[in-house]
């Protein structure tokens, strides 16, 4: 394989081939193998999928010090070169979009209608980010003095991204570290590395080397990665635990950290809702990509007077979603996307008897070819049960009546964990008034999972630390100077 790069200008004329049989990673704008390799696996057949390098420290080593050489030319480009150039790399993700929306079905399952939209998604962010920028402020300004506020790159950021959105996930990391001049490093998951390499692969034509690089390997790229002194910030999305893991190790070299991490979204229903149209919506927003995203709806209150017409017109829909290999068509739920994840799942399974909840859809787990789970709703289980108090990630999802509005507040907001919440009403002053009551980053009415490239993301309590994308996103990949102008010596 042959390493593309030194094309700086950010033109992008005509489109190498890339290869999608075939991954590695970048390391100083060159392609590196290692001996050891390893395989993901498609969710949707069990089957290896194509070998890709396990790492040694070493090549985190190498990579970090072509980074820091990198970061000394690429952080003092003008803002409008490093935007070119971020741009022309959006141009080239969408030229292969239809191939990294395979790509993507093949490693993490997710049906291709759906991976061509977190392709869409990925190029968007990239796109709509680049619009941003984090000028100086002057905050305060007279005669003989002038204040001003300045946001400067702060190094090389480490990119840690989950199993879950390999692809929108690390264009939406990469995007603002490099807009605010800093150059990155990603780190895909071993279960789902394909994406990930392919989008550092294409970088390489317009950044120099080092700007962007990628690493592969096992478990311990990341602690390796948080733990090493040339990286100035970890920008990390996956599970609580890892998270705090994350934050752990990072202390030790007061890296900078935002961290997206897990969550357990309530969607309170009001009892004036239409319900034929809108069980169906709830339904999809629980089960999209099987359950498998940070923001799926994970606690269902439905006011107790449409209570059961309600469950009732949520199961119907569950029954007409087709599940199978996402590359074939009409599929509409994939495979888990991994087995640790169909163990870790399957053990809700096996509660369900053991608690005596009561299932209304699906229910039981089957051997299958994949790592397939029917869609399941849980009826009205306890509120201290495992079900309601923990995110499962994964096709089962707890349906609970309520009375009053203070009480549903109370219990929706009776989580440790943020990060979405929704309200669906058609009174929108009542919306309002239960949304600002919602203990999370993202609240929605009306709807669940409207994200944006200009609007800062991130979790409440143990959903996360800081933010990512928009203008607040693009400041937390910055240190912040101030600058104290005296405008005559003789004043001073
Ligand atoms: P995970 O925490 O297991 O892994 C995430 C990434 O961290 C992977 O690249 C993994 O290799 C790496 N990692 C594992 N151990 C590490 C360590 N000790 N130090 C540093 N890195 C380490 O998460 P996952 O299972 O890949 O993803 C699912 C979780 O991610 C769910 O909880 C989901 O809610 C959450 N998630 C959150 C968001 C968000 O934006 N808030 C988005 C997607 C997923």
């Amino acid at each position: 394989m042959t390493a593309q790069n030194g094309v700086t200008n950010g033109n992008h004329h005509s489109s190498p081939k890339v290869s999608f049989t075939e991954f590695t990673q970048y390391i100083d704008g060159a392609a590196v193998d290692t001996k050891a390799t390893r395989c993901g696996i498609n969710p949707a057949t069990k089957q290896n999928l194509w070998p890709v390098p396990v790492s040694t420290s070493d090549h985190l080593d190498r990579a970090v010090e072509a980074a820091t050489k990198a970061f000394k030319t690429w952080s003092r480009k003008p803002y409008e070169e490093r935007q070119r150039s971020v741009l022309a790399f959006a141009d080239a993700v969408e030229e292969y979009k239809e191939e990294l929306t395979n790509l993507l079905t093949t490693e993490q399952g997710k049906p291709t209608w759906q991976a061509a939209l977190e392709a869409g998604a990925g190029i968007d962010w990239i796109r709509g980010m680049a619009k941003l920028s984090v000028p100086e402020d002057v905050v305060e300004e007279t005669d003989t003095k002038k204040t001003v506020v300045r946001y400067t790159p702060i190094g090389v950021v480490g990119a840690i991204i989950p199993w879950n959105f390999p692809l929108m996930l690390c264009t939406a990391k990469i995007a603002p570290a490099l807009l605010t001049g800093n150059v990155v490093i990603c780190k895909p998951s071993p279960f789902a590395p394909y994406c990930g390499l392919k989008l550092c692969e294409i970088a390489q034509r317009f950044f120099l080397p080092g700007v962007v690089q990628s690493i592969s390997g096992g478990d311990d790229v990341g602690p390796w990665m948080t733990s090493h002194p040339g990286i100035g910030k970890i920008s990390f999305t996956g599970s609580s635990p890892t998270g705090k893991l994350v934050m752990q190790s990072c202390a030790k070299t007061l890296k900078r950290v935002v961290l997206e991490l897990g969550g357990n979204d309530p969607a309170i229903v009001c009892g004036d809702v239409d319900i034929e149209k809108v069980a169906p919506k709830i339904a999809t927003f629980a089960f999209l990509n099987s359950g498998q995203i940070c923001l799926n709806m994970k606690r269902i209150y439905v006011h107790e007077s449409i209570y059961q017409e309600f469950l009732t017109a949520m199961a119907r829909h569950v029954k007409t979603m087709t599940m199978g290999n996402g590359l074939d068509s009409g599929i509409v739920l994939g495979p888990l996307q991994n087995k640790m994840q169909y163990d870790r799942v399957a053990r809700f399974f096996d509660d369900i008897p053991k608690e005596n909840w009561k299932a209304v859809t699906g229910g039981k787990m089957k051997d299958s070819n994949g790592y397939f789970i029917e869609p399941t709703i849980i009826d009205n289980p306890p509120d201290n049960s495992r079900i309601v108090m923990e995110e499962p990630f994964g096709p089962i999802v707890p349906a609970l009546p309520w009375k009053t509005e203070d009480e549903v507040v109370r219990r929706a907001n009776d989580t440790r964990m943020g990060l979405g919440a929704s309200i669906w009403s058609r009174d929108l002053e009542r919306a309002d008034r239960l949304a600002r009551q919602m203990e999370a980053g993202s609240v929605w009415i009306n709807s669940h999972f409207d994200l944006s490239p200009l609007a800062p993301f991130g979790g409440h309590k143990e959903s996360g630390i800081g933010t990512e994308w928009g203008i607040n996103g693009l400041k937390a990949m910055c240190n912040v100077q101030s600058i104290f102008y005296n405008k005559s010596l003789d004043e001073v």
